[in-house]
C-alpha cells in the first residue's frame, strides 16, 4: 500500500508531497497539464501590502518567514535559487491611492513593510511617478517553474510521479483505504487547483476562482532591483527580461491568453518608459475560495478523501506554510485552523 495518493503537482501537490516524504511516507502524485497550471506560469510575487487600499496581509511574518526558510532549505537540497527577496517600488496611481498610504503609514502598522517614501518625479527617467512612490520591503518573487520543475525531478526520479488525468470515478473506497487503479492508497488529498470546482468529491465548495493572464518581456536596463508596480507589475528575471501582469477575469475560467489581456498589461505598463518586446503570453485561473482563504482538511463524509486549496493570489507565500500543517493533520493529527478548514463550510 502506498500512504498518499496526491492529485496534482502544483505548488500545493508538491509541497505536500515534499513534507510527506520528510516524514518517511510513501506517495505517489499524478498531474496533467501541469505546464499550464497556475503554479508554472505564476510571477510568485510576495507582498506584504496589496490593491489600492494597501491591505496588509493577516498573520504576514508568520508565512513570510516560515517560507524563506523552507526555499533556502530547498536551495540547499537542490543547488538552486527560487527564491530572490526584491522591494517592490510601487508608485502611486491616484491621489486617492496616495491618501489611502499616507493613512496606513499615519497608523504605523505599515512600518516593518516600507523602507522609503520617495517625492515625485523621482525615477521620472524611468517611470511615470508623477504622484511620488514607495519602496515596499519584505518581499521578493520565487522562480515558479524552476521550483516547479525542481519538484518535478525530485518525484520522478523517485517514481512518485505519474504524468496522467485522475479520473473520480474510477475510486473505490474501503476500510483498508482507497483503491484506484490496482492500488491501494491510505487517504487521497485533491490538490488540483480551481479544477477542484469539477471535482465530485468537493464541487460544493464554494469556489470563486478567477482567471489571469501573465507575459514574459524583453526590456533594456531598468530598475532591475525592483519589483515595479502602478497596477501591473513587472518583475526582474534577469538579462532584461521581466515578468508582466495581471488581469482579473471572473467569467471564461479557461487558460487561453487573449488580445485584451495582453492589451489590458501592456496599457498598465506604459508608465515604464522604455521599448517592450512580448517574448511570451500565457493564462491560467487562481483558485480563490469565496472567503479568499486556503482549505485543508477532510472531507465531511469520506474520512480517506482531502482536500489542499485556494491559495488564490498568494500561493507562494502560504503554500510552505499551510502543506506542512496539511502534513502534521494528516500524520499527527494535529487539528487545522478554524479560518481554513473545510469544516467552515459544512452545512453549506
Ligand atoms: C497570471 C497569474 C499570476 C499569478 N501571480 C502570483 C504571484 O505573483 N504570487 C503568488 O503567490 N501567486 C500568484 N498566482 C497564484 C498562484 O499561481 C496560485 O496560488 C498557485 O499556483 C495555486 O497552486 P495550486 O497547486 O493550488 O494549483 P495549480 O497550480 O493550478 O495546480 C493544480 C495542478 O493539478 C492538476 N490537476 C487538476 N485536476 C487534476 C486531475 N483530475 N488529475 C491530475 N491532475 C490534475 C493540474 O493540471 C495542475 O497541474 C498567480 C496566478 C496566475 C494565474
Amino acid at each position: 500500500m502506498i500512504d498518499y495518493l496526491i492529485v496534482g503537482q502544483g505548488i500545493a501537490g508538491s509541497f505536500l508531497a515534499w513534507n510527506l516524504v520528510q516524514q518517511n511516507k510513501t506517495v505517489m502524485v499524478m498531474d496533467y497539464q501541469h505546464d499550464q497550471s497556475s503554479s508554472m506560469i505564476s510571477a510568485g510575487i510576495i507582498n506584504p501590502i496589496t490593491g489600492k487600499r494597501f491591505a496588509l496581509t493577516p498573520e504576514f511574518d508568520k508565512f513570510y518567514d516560515y517560507a524563506r526558510q523552507t526555499y533556502k532549505e530547498l536551495e540547499a537540497v537542490f543547488g538552486d535559487q527560487f527564491f530572490e527577496e526584491k522591494p517592490i517600488l510601487r508608485c502611486f496611481k491616484t491621489q486617492d491611492e496616495k491618501d489611502h498610504w499616507q493613512r496606513k503609514e499615519d497608523e504605523g502598522f505599515v512600518d516593518p513593510y516600507y523602507q522609503e517614501v520617495y517625492p515625485p518625479n523621482k525615477f521620472e527617467n524611468e517611470m511615470d511617478d508623477a504622484l511620488g512612490s514607495v519602496l515596499l520591503t519584505r518581499s521578493g518573487f520565487c522562480h515558479s517553474q524552476k521550483l516547479l520543475i525542481s519538484f518535478r525531478n525530485f518525484l520522478s526520479e523517485k517514481n512518485r510521479l505519474r504524468n496522467e488525468r485522475v479520473s473520480y470515478d474510477n475510486f473505490e473506497i474501503t476500510e483498508a483505504g482507497v483503491k484506484y487503479q490496482g492500488e491501494t492508497y491510505g487517504d487521497v488529498i485533491f490538490c488540483e487547483g480551481y479544477q477542484a470546482q469539477f471535482n465530485p468529491f468537493f464541487d460544493w465548495l464554494p469556489f470563486n476562482s478567477v482567471k489571469g493572464e501573465i507575459m514574459r518581456l524583453e526590456m533594456d536596463g531598468y530598475l532591475n532591483s525592483h519589483i515595479l508596480n502602478k497596477g501591473k507589475w513587472a518583475v526582474p528575471l534577469g538579462n532584461n527580461q521581466w515578468a508582466a501582469g495581471s488581469t482579473y477575469i471572473w467569467d471564461h475560467l479557461d487558460c487561453q491568453s487573449t488580445e485584451q489581456g495582453k492589451k489590458e498589461i501592456l496599457d498598465g505598463l506604459k508608465f515604464i518608459r522604455t521599448e517592450k518586446k512580448v517574448l511570451n503570453h500565457q493564462a491560467a485561473v487562481r483558485p480563490v475560495m469565496q472567503d479568499q482563504r486556503p482549505v485543508l482538511g477532510r472531507h465531511p463524509k469520506l474520512s480517506r478523501i482531502h482536500i489542499f486549496n485556494g491559495l488564490g493570489s498568494k500561493g507562494f507565500l502560504m503554500a510552505p506554510y499551510y502543506a506542512r500543517r496539511m502534513e502534521k493533520f494528516l500524520v499527527e493529527g494535529v487539528p487545522i485552523e478554524d479560518d481554513v478548514n473545510i469544516d467552515r463550510f459544512n452545512g453549506i
